[in-house]
């Protein structure tokens, strides 16, 4: 017998290999910081500074600079062109065309990219994609890098902040990467290119361009990274948390417009994990998703080709399965009368006997007995029509011999079900389940009964 895989057992062999940083030192074999419990003595040791020195103190360096700094209107509308351009390296790039290869890009867009997302300063693209790949692969477990479960913050930022053991990380295949020229390009000249793209380039340009050197690093450098890192780290927290799920609730990502307008249309995040290749998030037209936009601008440009899509009838799927399991969660809730295998048997002389000695107001209506005592009142066709039928067959009464009884009499009937009658239809039948055939139940083994087949109802 097979025993379930836990994050410390020996990993299958699927082909895939540990993650090997193509710069700095790192041993596999020796013991991780993190496996040490964080102590008032050791917490610094807990720390990645470099991160911390990246995403935290330089743009509290930003903020505090940008209290001596004027903000012109051409850095302004420079600060957020660059900010678009360097989020759809992001989302476009790193996210859509090298982590989930929804579509193939050409060198010049390759080229693009890589430097439009080393500008947003959020590491390389092999770093980035193969931490993606493990987040889809192990979504909401100790193998996500950034799992939800965490808590919102660590989701968030505290990831990066605090240092995680490469080893606990999931593995993936990012044989492909390895094998882009781009890719590694990028990776083995990553602080350079990133200090480039992110700040010097923005202060060359508003410097050279209108004599803001300061401006250009301040507003188009610091803080758009700052910006753009805030927006996109969203994806793994906000997308995570708020929202939506059309397509499967069982895992924690959500669809909300809030998250796509922050993230260049990444927010919809509950189809992107259920459809990760497909080259859109947003599926509807009047959804926000402009780096969808760009990529078919991309291709009608030819630069970027091979866009993929799911079929329309795998999306349509996946959603009425969900809503399926709403319908029946939401049924679950209500009464529908005791099923009528759970109900006592009862002799036709007992039943009458109840009704005329006893006083009860038993009906008894395609061999199933009501006892509508409470109901008597409030009939809607009077007290007389209903009593009249009291210790009877009532079956063609209620099925159109005096009135044609609607969905929702039969439905409140089925509340009043007390017992079945002996020889009266197919209670023997119902009691063995109908016909052999089993009874349609839902997803939670609750009986369904649709609309007009309720087994009071019979057709004359
Ligand atoms: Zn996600
Ligand atoms: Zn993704």
């Amino acid at each position: 017998m097979s025993a379930l895989k836990t994050s410390d057992s020996p990993p299958i062999d699927d082909g895939t290999k540990d993650y090997v940083p193509l710069r700095g030192k790192y041993d596999p074999k020796k013991p991780h910081t993190s496996e040490q419990p964080i102590t008032w003595t050791n917490w610094h040791q807990h720390i990645n500074w470099l991160n911390v020195f990246f995403i935290l103190f330089i743009p509290l360096l930003g903020c505090i600079g940008a209290y001596w700094t004027p903000l012109y209107r051409r850095t302004a509308i420079f600060a957020v062109v660059y900010y678009f351009n360097a989020g759809l390296g992001i989302t476009g790039g790193y996210h859509r065309c090298w982590a989930h290869s929804c579509y193939k890009a050409t060198l010049p867009l390759k080229i693009y990219l890589a430097a439009a997302g080393a500008g947003a300063g959020q590491g390389s693209i092999r770093w980035w994609s193969r931490g993606h790949r493990a987040h889809h692969r192990y979504t909401d477990t100790v193998k996500d890098p950034y799992s939800v479960q965490k808590g919102f913050w660590y989701s968030h930022i505290g990831w990066m902040v605090i240092k995680q053991d490469p080893k606990r990380i999931g593995r993936t295949d990012i044989s492909d990467l390895d094998a882009d020229p781009v890719v590694i390009w990028q990776h083995k000249h990553y602080i350079k290119a990133a200090l480039f793209m992110g700040l010097v380039f923005p202060t060359l340009f508003c410097g050279l361009g209108w004599g803001d050197w300061i401006g250009g690093f301040v507003y188009g450098g610091i803080l758009r990274v700052f910006f753009i890192q805030q927006a996109t780290f969203c994806v793994n927290s906000l997308a995570h948390w708020i929202g939506e799920q059309p397509f499967d609730d069982r895992n924690s990502p959500r669809d909300h417009v809030l998250t796509a307008f922050v993230t260049l249309g990444e927010g919809y995040h509950n189809f992107h994990h259920e459809f990760p290749s497909d080259y859109r998030n947003a599926i509807e037209w009047w959804q926000y998703d402009p780096t969808k936009w760009s990529i078919w601008v991309w291709k009608q440009l030819g630069l970027a080709y091979d866009l993929k899509q799911f079929r329309q009838n795998e999306i349509e799927k996946g959603r009425v399965q969900q809503l399926q399991k709403k319908v029946d969660q939401k049924r679950a809730t209500l009464d529908w009368g005791t099923p009528l295998h759970q109900l006592p048997v009862m002799e036709w002389d007992d039943f009458v006997e109840g009704a005329k000695s006893n006083g009860r107001a038993l009906v008894a209506i395609a061999g199933v007995i009501h006892d509508v005592a409470g109901f008597v009142k409030d009939h809607p066709g009077g007290r007389t029509m209903i009593s009249s039928a009291i210790g009877k067959d009532a079956t063609a009464l209620f099925n159109g011999g005096v009135y044609q009884h609607s969905n929702a009499a039969h439905n409140l009937l089925s509340t009043m079900r007390v017992a079945v009658l002996r020889g009266g239809c197919e209670v023997e039948i119902w009691k063995r389940g109908v016909d052999g055939k089993t009874p349609m139940v839902d997803s939670s083994g609750r009986g369904i009964v649709r609309a007009g087949d309720q087994v009071t109802r019979v057709v004359l």
